[in-house]
C-alpha cells in the first residue's frame, strides 16, 4: 500500500485579494473531502470527483455555480475525468444544464461505450442518468450576473481540478470549466481535453491545467507535464518544465497545472500572477495557498 496524496486547483489568473481567504477555505474543504477517501481505501478517482464537486458548488470558481457568462448570457460548462489506471478519459462540453459536470463525465468514461458527448446530447446524456436538470440560470450568481450587465472583463480564471494518487497506485485528474468570460457560443477551452485540460497514467502522473485554454490545448500541457517526470524530473520540476514550454511559444501564456506522481509527490507552477491551490500534507493536515 503506497502514501495517497491529492492537490486541487481553484484556476490561475488575477484576481482581488479579498477572494483569497474564502477560496481558501473551499480549497481546503475539496482536498480534505478527497484524502478522506483515499485515507480510507478509495479511488483516485472517486477522489477527484468528489473533490471536484465541491470546487463546482463554490461560487467563486468558474465552475458548476459561479460559472462565466457567455457572449450571449447563457452557461456553458465542459469537464474532463481521467483514470491513469487503464488509461481511459470521459468528458462533456458545452453542457447548460448538468450542475456536476464532472460526474457526468465519469458516466461517460463508466456507463457508455464513447469518450466525448458535447452540448445537448450531453445534457440529455444526464437526463437519462437521473442528474438534476437545472435551469441556465441556476449556474449564475449575482456577482457574475452584474459583470455581465456592466460589460466588465473579468481575468480568464477559476476553473477547478483536482488529481489524487490512491493507496493502490491509481491515478486520476479532473478539471472543470465554466470556460472563458464572455465566450462565443459554442467555444470550447483546453478543460475537457484530453491531454491538455488534464491527463493521468498509473506509474507516471495525473495533471490539471487552467488558464487560456487556446495556448494550453495547443501544447497539450497535462501530457507534457506528466511526459517531463519520465526525464527524470520531479514532480515540481516537471510542472516548470511544462510551464517554460508554453512560454516559448505565447508571450503571455496566462497558465497554470498541479502534478501528482507516482511516488505522491506533488508539484504546480504557473505563468500568471496567482494560482489557487489546496493539498493535504502527510499528517492529514489541508493546506492551500495562492502562488508557488
Ligand atoms: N482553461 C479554461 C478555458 O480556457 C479557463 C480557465 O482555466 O480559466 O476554458
Amino acid at each position: 500500500m503506497g502514501k495517497p496524496a491529492i492537490i486541487v486547483h481553484g484556476g490561475a489568473g488575477d484576481w482581488s485579494d479579498d477572494e483569497d481567504a474564502p477560496k481558501s477555505e473551499s480549497l481546503k474543504e475539496a482536498a480534505l473531502t478527497g484524502w478522506r477517501i483515499l485515507q480510507a481505501g478509495g479511488s483516485a478517482l472517486d477522489a477527484v470527483e468528489k473533490a471536484t464537486n465541491i470546487l463546482e458548488d463554490f461560487p467563486l470558481f468558474d465552475a458548476g455555480i459561479g460559472s462565466f457568462l457567455n457572449e450571449v448570457g447563457e452557461i456553458e460548462m465542459d469537464a474532463l475525468i481521467v483514470d491513469g489506471s487503464k488509461p481511459d478519459f470521459g468528458a462533456v462540453a458545452g453542457v447548460k444544464h448538468v450542475q456536476y459536470p464532472i460526474s457526468l463525465a465519469r458516466k461517460v468514461m463508466t456507463e457508455t461505450p464513447h469518450c466525448f458527448f458535447v452540448g445537448s446530447g450531453a445534457d440529455s446524456l444526464a437526463q437519462q442518468f437521473g442528474f438534476p436538470f437545472q435551469p441556465n440560470m441556476f449556474f449564475v450568481t449575482p456577482a457574475e450576473w452584474a459583470r455581465f450587465q456592466q460589460k466588465q472583463t473579468a481575468s480568464p480564471t477559476g476553473t477547478v481540478g483536482a488529481v489524487a494518487l490512491d493507496m493502490h497506485g491509481n491515478l486520476a485528474s479532473a478539471t472543470s470549466t465554466g470556460g472563458t468570460h464572455d465566450k462565443k457560443p459554442g467555444r470550447v477551452g483546453d478543460s475537457p481535453i484530453f491531454g491538455a485540460g488534464g491527463y493521468a497514467l498509473n506509474g507516471f502522473g495525473a495533471a490539471s491545467a487552467t488558464g487560456v485554454g487556446e495556448n494550453i490545448m495547443r501544447v497539450l500541457l497535462s501530457k507534457y507535464a506528466v511526459d517531463s517526470l519520465t526525464h527524470g524530473k520531479t514532480a515540481p520540476e516537471s510542472v516548470q518544465h511544462a510551464i517554460a514550454h508554453i512560454n516559448q511559444f505565447f508571450d503571455d501564456s496566462q497558465a497554470g497545472i498541479i502534478l501528482v506522481d507516482a511516488q505522491g509527490n506533488i508539484g504546480a507552477a504557473h505563468s500568471t500572477s496567482k494560482i489557487a491551490l489546496g493539498w493535504v500534507d502527510e499528517h492529514g493536515q489541508a493546506h492551500a495557498k495562492m502562488t508557488v
